[in-house]
Parts: structure tokens; sequence; C-alpha cells
């Protein structure tokens, strides 16, 4: 019996790179068809069909490049080597220069029940700094069409924090998402990742160390803040520190299983999976992945045993990220001591600042302690390690 209820399947194929985007994928196409190949045999050497799955995520990459008869064949593969759960959450990611209602409404037919929808902006002077292969008007299409196609279980992802970034300018971008009433919203800081286009540019251009993000921090936790009144305003509930859903029953049931530590399988060149208490990732290359599965071999690069401090770290920062906060009860049955008393001066410095607060047996950060995440999560670590 495995007690894995997930699967994640990583699609590592772009038309273009966009150019802040640290995710694994390679432009080279023709590869797509030995690739579902290797997935299938994947999935199908990790076969369990004593464990239950709830939960099926297509990320990427860009899932929306597979033809639709190759994603139903690997739900197939899935539904062969597992128990798939009646009520499924089956969510797959598009890039809206990459599809239309046809093709959206063949994903409907499979049974693809969520879609996340990878918008990033309504401004087309945002999107061409990206470096994203769609316009506004394709990012408002794709909503519509799914729509069309009977898909209303949508989420749009949005960046914000560009280097023009003006407080209208990210507000005019939420005001637009808002109109199309899409049921979850994902709103990411831009990050620069080093060895990106976006990486070498700040390099370049200011000479030193790449800064995490191309505004101050200060505007960037204005903006943060706004975005967070301006949903919860317009009846989104904001369950995770970049999330955003119309109501408890529309959060991504898959994403929250991350932060809720559960354990899940991972499929495809690069993805990561847990068991609860080993992380292990596959190759980060097409090629080898390919190679590694036809030679009868698992395709993991690496994995990892997590200790019991790190385990609490991951409690800490994952939990920390959310609504309910961290369950005060499960940290000591895991731990065997309490937090209050594990992390008594760092509670005592966040209580201080109104950062954080406790309430039903649980400790979470207010909206400005999570505008300033990483530093709390550093004192955090400090009181571990
Ligand atoms: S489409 Fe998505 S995965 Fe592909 S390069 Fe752009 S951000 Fe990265």
């Amino acid at each position: 019996m495995c007690d894995r209820h997930a699967i994640y399947i990583h699609i590592p194929f772009c038309v273009k790179k966009c150019a802040y985007c640290d995710f694994y994928s390679q432009t080279c196409l023709s590869l797509i068809p030995d690739y579902i190949q290797s997935l299938e045999k994947e999935i199908t050497k990790h076969s369990c069909t004593d464990t239950n799955i709830s939960t099926i995520y297509f990320g990427g990459g860009t899932p929306s490049l597979l033809l639709v008869k190759d994603v139903e064949n690997l739900l197939q593969v899935i539904d062969d080597n597992f128990s798939v759960s009646k009520d499924v959450e089956l969510t797959f990611e598009v890039n809206p220069g990459t599809i239309d209602r046809n093709y959206l409404a063949d994903l409907k037919n499979i049974g693809i029940n969520r879609l996340s929808i990878g918008a990033q902006s309504f401004n087309d002077e945002k999107l061409k700094f990206l470096d994203r292969i769609h316009t506004a008007e394709h990012a408002q299409k794709a909503i519509e069409d799914a729509r069309k196609a009977g898909i209303d279980n949508v989420n749009m992802d949005l960046i914000y924090g560009l280097e023009f970034e003006t407080s209208s300018l990210w507000i005019n971008d939420l005001n637009k998402a808002i109109k199309m009433d899409p049921s979850h919203l994902s709103c990411y800081m831009l990050t620069i990742e080093p060895g990106t286009p976006l990486g070498k540019k700040y390099k370049t251009k200011r000479s030193k160390k790449g800064r995490a993000h191309p505004i101050e921090s200060t505007k960037m936790s204005t903006l943060f803040k706004k975005t967070s009144q301006l949903l919860c305003e317009s009846g989104f509930e904001h369950y995770e520190i970049s999330n955003f859903s119309k109501g408890r029953h529309h959060r991504s049931k898959h994403n929250s299983k991350y932060w809720d530590m559960t354990p899940y399988f991972g499929f495809g060149a690069a993805a990561h999976a847990y068991d609860g208490k080993k992380r292990s990732w596959n190759y980060r290359s097409i090629k080898t992945y390919i190679k590694d599965i036809n030679s009868g071999k698992l395709p993991v690069e690496d994995e990892e045993m997590l200790t019991l401090d790190q385990q609490m770290m991951e409690m800490v920062m994952l939990r920390l990220r959310t609504l309910e906060g961290l369950d005060l009860e499960k940290f000591q049955t895991l731990f065997h001591i309490s937090f209050e008393k594990k992390f008594e001066d760092t509670l005592k410095s966040i209580l201080k600042e109104r950062f954080g607060f406790f309430n039903d047996n649980r400790f979470a950060l207010t909206l400005d302690g999570k505008s300033h995440l990483n530093g709390i999560v550093e004192a955090f670590a400090k009181g571990i390690y």
C-alpha cells in the first residue's frame, strides 16, 4: 500500500524560453513522442493499484503542446496502474499562445476539470518584457474559450514587480483578471533567477550580484499587500501567500498537498517526488531521462532522506505561507517538543511586531508578516540549525 495520493507530471517543452523562467524545459519539440512513451513506462514502473489518487497535475513547461490523444493515453496508463478517485482534481497548465477552443473542449472530454492558464499579464508591454509568446488578447481569449469549452474551474497565473511596474499598472492587471471571474488566481512576484536571460541582464546592468527582484523590496511589499486587499474585497480567499481562491472548494487541492507535506509521485524529467520522509528528483535532461527509461532504469538523479530538523524546517516554511498556518498539535506530535518552547525568542519578536498570531491551536502570519516571510523563515531557521 503506498500512501501517496497525488501525481505530478512534468512536460518539459516550450515554444520559446521566457526571459525569467527557471523551470526545466527545452524547445526541441521533436522529442515529444519519445518523451511520452518514456513517461508511460515510468508511470508503469511505480504501479500501485491499492493507492487512491485524488489529484493529478500536468505542469511544465507547456503541457498544452501535447496532443490531446497523448494526454488521454497518459491518463489511461495512470488509471491502469493506480486507483484513481472518482472526483479526482485533474489540472492542466496551458499557455494562451498554444490553445484554441476546440483543444480545450477536447481536454474537457477526456476528463480535465481544472485549467491553469499562464496569462501572466493583460498588458502587452509587460508580456513583451517577459518574452511571452502570446498577447494580452490571447490571454483574455483563453479564459473565454475555457468557459465555452465547459471548464469552469480556472486558475490564471499573473506576475508583478517588473522594473517598470507601477501600482496602477498592476492594479489594472488585477482588475481585468477580476472582471473575467476566474475561480482561482496565482499572483507571483517576478524573481531574478541566475542563469536566465533576466538574471544575466540584471547582473550586466548593475555589475553586481543579481537582486532577488527587479524592484525595491518595500515597493514589492506594498504591491503584495494591495493584491491581497483588492482580491479579498473582490470575493477571493487569500489562502496561500501567492494563491487566491473563490471559496475553499476552489483552492488547488494538488498544490495544497505540497503545503501540507503530503507525499506525492513526480513523473518526467526534472520532476520531484516525496514519500513522506525522502525526496527524490529525476534528471534535468530530457535525453538522459529517455535513455535511462529505455535501458530499464529509473531516471532518478538523486535522493535525500530528510532529517528531523529538515522536516521541521519544511513544516515551518510551508505552513507559514498558508492562511491556516501551523498546527501546534501536529508539530508537538512529530517533533516531541512544543512549537512555543522551541521558538520562544523568535516568537516573542514576531508577536511584538504583530507579524504573527496564535489562534485555535495554530500559529499563522498576519499580512504584514507574510510580506516579510523570507526574514521570518530565516529567523526560525536559526532556531533549528
Ligand atoms: S512558457 Fe512557462 S515553462 Fe515555458 S519558458 Fe515560459 S514560463 Fe517557462
